[in-house]
């Protein structure tokens, strides 16, 4: 009986050898900061991990008035309706509202002012910020987000 056991237990832990070693998919909160500098651009990473801020004018989608969903740049998670966009003249993409559960909150006291602090809710991803000077007509809120970090899937 003792035999028949190694032999299993032998058998196993070759069979087990034999599968070639895959990295676990990880959540995108559990990467670490080496694996973001990888997988994300320059630019990305200064704003995205460091909380940086884009140029005003300079972004990739702050006049951009297509159709889609805006994506979290470091993760995929959906974050803003191109229909909650709008023209805020501040040189940063804009939007009125973001899509349910998406967005995390956090008081910013950086710079001598209070802000609050837009994450993403599945990367914790420094998106931008959030003012309450927004069209008044829609919900009175301004989402002032960073091109870089979000992508336009149209
Ligand atoms: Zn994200």
């Amino acid at each position: 009986m003792k035999s028949l056991i190694f032999v299993v237990v032998v058998t196993m832990l070759f069979s087990c050898n034999k599968q070639p070693y895959q990295e676990p998919m990880k959540k995108p909160k559990e990467l670490t900061e080496k694996e973001w500098k990888e997988k994300l651009s320059q630019e990305q990473y200064h704003v995205l991990r460091q909380k940086g801020t884009e140029r005003a004018f300079t972004g990739e989608y702050w006049d951009v008035f297509e159709d889609g969903t805006y994506h979290c740049a470091g993760c995929g998670n959906r974050l803003f309706d191109s229909a909650t966009k709008f023209d805020a003249h501040c040189g940063w993409p804009s939007f009125d509202k973001a899509i349910e559960g998406s967005i995390v909150y956090k008081e910013d006291l950086s710079f001598g002012m209070k802000r609050v602090e837009v994450l993403c809710a599945q990367c914790d991803g420094h998106l931008g910020h959030l003012f309450d000077d927004g069209p008044k007509e829609t919900t009175g809120m301004r989402y002032c987000i960073n091109s870089v970090s979000v992508k336009l899937k149209k």
